[in-house]
């Protein structure tokens, strides 16, 4: 996947503000950031899309989401809540075709819909 900016990232070949290291995952500071936390948790391991997930990355999808709970309450936006968002394909906007899910907060962000 030599094209992929997340596996240069994953790889500290590409900058990247990163929040949260372990052996599978990486999370670091959306490069736009469309509110006052945003950031992207992110598997080390080339998934292009929620649509190429396979039975056995449920515990990688269950880690991704534990470790934006986790950063949540560490960036202080827990109480107040916030927004984690998958993008999936053409229709979703999704620009980046490495698996990777937002965490959002830090203000109001309106409604979905
Ligand atoms: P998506 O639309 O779900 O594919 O979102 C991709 C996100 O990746 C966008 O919010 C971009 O701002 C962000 N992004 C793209 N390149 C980088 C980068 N090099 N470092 C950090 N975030 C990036
Ligand atoms: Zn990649």
């Amino acid at each position: 996947m030599d094209q992929c900016i997340f596996c240069g990232i994953v790889k500290k070949e590409s900058p990247a503000t990163l929040e949260y290291e372990d052996s599978e995952i990486v999370a670091f500071w959306d490069i736009n950031p469309k509110a006052k936390v945003h950031i992207l948790i992110v598997p080390k391991r080339h998934i292009r899309s929620i649509t190429d997930l396979k039975d056995e990355d449920a515990g990688l999808v269950g880690k991704m989401v534990l470790v934006a709970k986790k950063l949540a309450e560490k960036k202080g936006i827990a109480d107040d809540g916030y927004r984690l968002v998958f993008n999936a394909g053409k229709h979703s906007g999704q620009v980046v075709d490495h698996i990777h899910l937002h965490l959002l907060g830090g203000g109001p962000m309106g409604s979905m819909v």
